[in-house]
């Protein structure tokens, strides 16, 4: 666009609209204030609202513009801070309709003012940047000032005469630079990637690289959700040889922060009704259950529980500054190909900010965060986020947990608990907000589950991880001609339906009944459309639901009827306060399914029959509960049988030798260990360094020798 004012006409009409009676107050106080505030911050609709024109001129030519509003600043500034009070003009607030999509940016939006909504990947360090260098000539001793601008360093040419110098080259003189008196801005650099809420079907984000500098650097951590505003630079790519390419980044003028984890999702009138007449139904549950990966088939209860992971519980600021998750963890453990990816896919794409990731994941983040020194920072330390920091506020499916890296395996349980991740490295030292669901998935730790075998035993991950989960489903695959036919008509009929689906006609098929397939939709679709259901779950949030005493002595009845199993002399720790929270959360995030604010007994009896399930079947043995199996890794039977072994190996061993294993096992057995128990029981006592074989066959107490 032809540019449409003079420079003067736009300095004009920012004086005039500085000087707006509000405004003008306004810029005094800064002033007044500066440097402790820099900025004036102006919403876009105000300057459409004094002069559409002069709006629409700032987005085609934000750079002349933005010049202009700072000059008509330093007018109004009263007279004994101008020249002092550098204050800066932002603008933001543009119409949410104006965003730009990262993927969407295109030539010929450079030099154009930009708003684009993004999750902040990366940030570096805030580090000043030289923007003014004070040079001394060393041969006639004067001052000159050069402006600097982009990353390289520039020496003077010359000792400018227009300063007062004398004119020699750089041939015939050396500047010497004067750093105590150049001009210095602190900046930062970002990089933003489309939120996932914009991605469809596992698109690869685009991301987008931007520059903060001066007082808005130093807000920006990695995880934000912003919007940033900001003019379109093009760099060029190449250092010795130039390209014609160039690449593209943001200079940021301001920076919104997106308060509310919902927000982005927009809810008409009429879908917040057929939200609400959702909410009503009795079967709402089910409905819900059955739409979360319809071509999945069978794990009612897990899929049941998943809805409730969707609602959440509620989270909780306590007087005493303590502050409880809401966020419901779950983990699925399971064989090999009973689908765990699938559903975890399934999830990230319903959940509002869901998102997927493997714990072999490459980059350095990882899981959690990371800061690095590489090319991105440019000398400088970047903090960079991983899966649990991006899906914050939103469901983190993270899928092979068992794969995760050492680093996310220690820095895995804060996350999970206190919903932060901390970052101490080199200088940097941050704290990161993690405040999301995490849905993990994970295989047997020998691939595939042994019946023979407690299932908890067979989890590979530690169990100070695993007490993290409020709800922990093992998934076991063992034939079952029964279910084996439900499993294969349903995959089968999800696959047929798959292939009629391309065909606009599937009437024009001979051999096949068309209208048949498509008729026959059942449990394959999901009851309440993907859409509806991310809205219906992003208008959840608004409900807070408050305990009944229905409720809550429901809760408290079946958690002491549990404990006082483990009363008797010799029983073991069936549950612990952990699993009462678990249940407090899964209560809650039933009501909120309803919309209710308030929780009945009925939502207890669910998260109730939920928690049973689960710890029945991963935390039990021998009908037993037991939650040292989850807590501790040993059952209260192991422990007991450790106590014989170790009993055994001390009082049987010779003093070079050590005990035999076969005179071990053949002394438990006779104390009631059965064999394969005693080797399991040795392994493990050998893998944690208690025991260890002084010559193949034998072996002897670590700790005794110490003694
Ligand atoms: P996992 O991650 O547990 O190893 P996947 O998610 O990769 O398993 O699933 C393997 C395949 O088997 C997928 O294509 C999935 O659709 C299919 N599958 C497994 N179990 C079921 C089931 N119960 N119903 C429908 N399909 C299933
Ligand atoms: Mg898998």
């Amino acid at each position: 666009m032809e540019s449409k004012f003079e420079h003067k006409e736009i300095v004009a009409l920012w004086r005039e609209f500085m000087s707006e009676k509000g405004r003008r107050h306004e810029i005094a106080t800064i002033a007044d204030l500066y440097p402790d505030i820099r900025s004036l911050m102006v919403g876009f609709s105000e300057v459409e609202r004094f002069n559409p024109d002069l709006a629409q001129f700032f987005l085609e030519n934000p750079i002349e513009t933005v010049t202009a509003a700072e000059e008509a600043i330093q007018e109004i500034i009263p007279p004994e801070k101008k020249g002092v009070a550098n204050v800066h003009f932002r603008i933001d607030r543009l119409p949410r309709d104006s965003r730009v999509e990262i993927r969407k940016i295109r030539a010929k939006h450079l030099g154009k003012f930009l708003s684009v909504e993004g999750l902040v990947r990366k940030a570096t360090e805030v580090r000043p940047k030289l923007v003014a260098a004070k040079f001394q000539c060393a041969r006639c001793g004067k001052d000159i000032l050069l402006e600097q601008d982009g990353l390289h360093f520039q020496e003077p040419l010359e000792c400018d005469k227009d300063q007062g110098g004398c004119g020699r080259g750089a041939g015939s003189t050396r500047f010497k630079l004067i750093v105590e008196e150049s001009i210095f801005v602190d900046t930062q650099k970002i990089e933003a990637q489309e939120s996932p809420e914009g991605l469809r079907g596992g698109a690869e984000p685009q991301r987008l690289v931007a520059f903060a500098e001066d007082d808005i650097t130093g807000q920006i951590s990695p995880g934000d959700r912003i919007v940033l505003n900001g003019v379109l630079k093009s760099i060029q790519k190449g250092s010795q040889q130039k390209s014609t390419l160039f690449d593209i980044n943001l200079d940021l003028n301001s920076v919104e922060f997106e308060e509310h984890e919902y927000e982005e999702i927009m809810i008409t009138p009429e879908e917040e009704q057929a939200i609400k007449d959702l909410a009503s139904r009795p079967d709402i549950f089910r409905m819900v259950a059955e739409s979360i990966s319809p071509t999945i088939y069978g794990y009612d209860i897990e899929k049941e529980s998943l809805a409730l992971q969707l609602f959440g519980g509620i989270q909780k600021e306590m007087d005493d500054g303590t502050r409880i998750r809401g966020d419901i963890h779950i983990l699925l453990v399971g064989d090999p190909g009973v689908a765990k990816t699938m559903i975890l896919r399934y999830m990230a794409d319903l959940a509002p900010r869901g998102i997927y990731a493997s714990g072999k994941s490459s980059t350095a983040a990882g899981l959690t965060a990371a800061a690095v020194k590489d090319e991105f920072g440019e000398g400088r330390w970047t903090l960079e986020a991983g899966a649990l920091v991006l899906a914050d506020k939103g469901i983190a499916c993270v899928d092979e947990l068992d794969k995760m890296s050492p680093q996310d395996r220690s820095s895995i349980h804060e996350s999970l608990e206190q919903q932060t991740v901390s970052v101490a490295k080199a200088g940097i030292t941050a704290t990161l907000q993690s405040r999301c669901a995490v849905l993990g998935a994970a295989n047997p730790k020998y691939g595939r589950f042994d019946e023979n075998r407690m299932i908890a035993e067979q989890i590979d991950l530690p169990p100070t991880l695993l007490t993290r989960f409020d709800v922990i489903f093992a998934m076991t695959d063992r034939p079952n001609a029964k279910e084996d036919t439900k499993v294969a008509k349903h995959i089968l009929r999800a696959h047929r339906r798959g292939e009629a689906r391309r065909y606009e006609n599937i009437d024009q098929i001979q051999g096949v009944d068309g209208n048949m397939i498509m008729a026959d939709a059942d449990k394959l679709v999901p009851t309440i459309d993907r859409e509806l259901l991310r809205k219906y779950v992003a208008f959840s949030k608004r409900t807070i639901p408050v305990l009944t005493d229905e409720a809550m002595k429901a809760l408290e009845e079946y958690y002491v009827s549990i404990r006082s199993l483990g009363e008797a002399e010799g029983s073991s720790v069936p549950i612990t306060a952990r699993q009462l929270e678990a249940l407090i959360r899964l209560s809650e995030a039933s009501a909120r399914a309803r919309l209710s604010n308030i929780v009945t007994e009925d939502d207890a009896s669910r998260s109730i029959r939920i928690v049973d399930y689960f710890l029945q079947k991963v935390a039990s043995e021998g009908g037993r509960l037991d939650i040292d199996i989850i807590a501790t890794g040993f059952s209260k039977s192991q422990v007991e049988h450790i106590q014989v072994l170790r009993r055994l190996i001390r009082d049987l061993s010779d003093p070079s030798m050590g005990v035999m294993e076969s005179e071990l096992l053949q002394r438990a057995e006779s104390e009631g260990i059965p064999i394969e128990k005693a080797k399991a029981i040795i392994k493990k006592l050998s893998d944690a360094g208690e025991l260890y074989s002084p010559r193949p066959g034998t072996f002897r107490l670590a700790t005794e020798e110490r003694a």
